[in-house]
């Protein structure tokens, strides 16, 4: 079973990925940490949103190392900045294409795989089994990424949030290659008044009552 959660910044989109991984032993990954892991990389080489070009990052993404995906370091508004400028690039996404349709496809013991992001269903994988697309208000959104930085010891404030998501989620929702938005084809699910039980109880219900995966 393959199973694309796409949707916004702070949207819970992530938390249903992996809420959906180990409830139906799929392997998993957020495919967002890919572009981080790249922007930290041009970061720490001395690039910048305004003198990145797009082939020295798309030429980087052999270089970064995967093994970041899971440190705090790329979890900055700064790296996710970057992250969705570089993002904004043609071929840097075809650099990535690749990798994220091989771990869909190979996943060892597994039963398949989860991947969220936002062009999973639309781009990467478009025949997967279940999509779902994953919105919320920008302030509420604004408001849940605020308490998860300075839960994690980050100085952060609301409206400096507020902002660069607005920023972030503009360049993903505007840009030409594969855009922020739903597959025709996804269960739309907006999280603003849900809490991540009932968004995980709304998804597993929409899989298990679905005998014909790819039905809404
Ligand atoms: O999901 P996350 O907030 O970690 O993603 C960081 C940035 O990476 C997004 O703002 C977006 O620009 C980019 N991204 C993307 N396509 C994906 C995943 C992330 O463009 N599949």
């Amino acid at each position: 079973m393959i199973i694309a959660v796409d949707g916004s910044a702070a949207s819970g989109k992530g938390t249903l990925a992996k809420r959906l991984a180990a409830h139906y032993d799929l392997a998993h990954l957020d495919t967002g940490a890919l572009y981080r892991c790249l922007a930290l990389h041009l970061i720490t080489e001395g690039r910048t949103a305004t003198n990145v070009t797009e082939s020295e990052a798309a030429g980087a993404v052999g270089s970064i190392d995967l093994l970041m995906a899971g440190s705090a370091a790329i979890r900055t508004d700064a790296v996710a900045g970057m992250a969705s400028v570089v993002a904004a690039m043609p071929a840097v996404r075809q650099n990535f294409v690749s990798l994220q349709r091989q771990f869909a496809t190979q996943t060892p013991n597994r039963r398949g795989a989860v991947l969220d992001g936002r062009d999973i269903g639309s781009v990467i994988l478009p025949d997967a089994d279940f999509k779902f697309f994953i919105d919320a208000d920008l302030e509420e959104r604004a408001r849940r990424r605020t308490k998860e930085l300075q839960e994690s010891g980050q100085s952060a404030m609301f409206r400096d949030v507020f902002e660069d998501m607005q920023d972030r989620d503009r360049r993903d929702r505007e840009r030409s290659e594969a855009p922020l938005k739903a597959a025709e084809d996804a269960l739309v699910i907006d999280t603003t008044r849900l809490d991540a039980d009932s968004v995980f109880a709304v998804a597993t219900s929409h899989i298990d009552g679905n005998t014909n995966p790819k039905r809404r």
